[in-house]
């Protein structure tokens, strides 16, 4: 996976995350402050400019998250900010990224969010999806799966952590302060990660939203 897939990638996230974006409002009306889908349209628009000049997988990840660090606002920016710089970190100069070196990034990436952000799986976050995505991704590739099936494990085991994130109860971030009440929405943060790592897994099976120039879009 070269630079032009990573660059599809995140404009394939950034247009996912703005046809979801009143989805996400909604899902942080219920438990937070109702800003996530606004705060994360906006950055990861800033983050389709900034990545034009991206030369490496690598240089291109650790631009997207400075970016979002300062584009986004509230928990969520420093925390993005944080996996994509660590990501981005991880690949270092390499430039085709293969499965092992996009697992690491995947570590790298979760080790970061939790390093500042302390939340545990089942504090209902953002790692919630993240942590056994990244788990689903490693023991795909340890089992010997072929590119498609490991990253269709990934985004998948993102959406059912970011489901399973409904009947917790949240420990961090502004939801915790709802206590019990926060038990029955889900995650906007586990939700937005769940729709990243889809847009990862459809643009390098093809299968990705491309603004209507894609050869899926007649299809069916
Ligand atoms: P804010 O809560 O400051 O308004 P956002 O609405 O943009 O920020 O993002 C909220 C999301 O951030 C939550 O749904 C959760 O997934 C994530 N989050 C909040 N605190 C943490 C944390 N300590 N660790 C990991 N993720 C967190
Ligand atoms: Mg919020």
């Amino acid at each position: 996976m070269d630079t032009e897939v990573f660059r599809a990638w995140i404009t394939s996230a950034a247009a996912v995350i703005e046809a979801n974006r009143d989805h996400l409002t909604q899902l942080d009306a219920a438990i937070g402050d109702a800003d996530h889908g606004a705060n994360l349209a906006r950055g990861f628009t800033a983050v389709t400019v900034a990545i034009g000049g991206a030369t490496t997988p690598g240089g291109l990840l650790t631009t997207a998250g400075a970016t979002l660090i300062s584009k986004v606002g509230g928990a969520s920016g420093p925390l993005y900010g944080m996996a994509f710089r660590r990501a981005g970190k991880s690949l270092g100069a390499l430039a085709d990224v293969d499965l092992p070196a996009l697992e690491a990034a995947l570590e790298a990436a979760l080790a970061g969010v939790q390093q500042l952000g302390a939340a545990r799986e089942g504090d209902k976050t953002m790692v919630d999806a993240l942590a056994p995505a990244t788990r689903a991704f490693g023991k795909a590739i340890a089992d010997g799966a072929s590119r498609a099936d490991a990253l269709s494990a990934l985004a998948a085991a993102a959406a059912a952590g970011a489901a399973a994130t409904i009947d917790m109860q949240a420990r961090k971030g502004r939801a915790s302060y709802l206590g019990p009440r926060s038990v029955g929405h889900e995650d906007p943060g586990a939700a937005s990660t769940a729709l990243i790592l889809a847009a990862l897994r459809d643009t390098v099976l093809g299968t990705a939203v491309t603004g209507g120039t894609g050869p899926g879009d007649t299809a069916g």
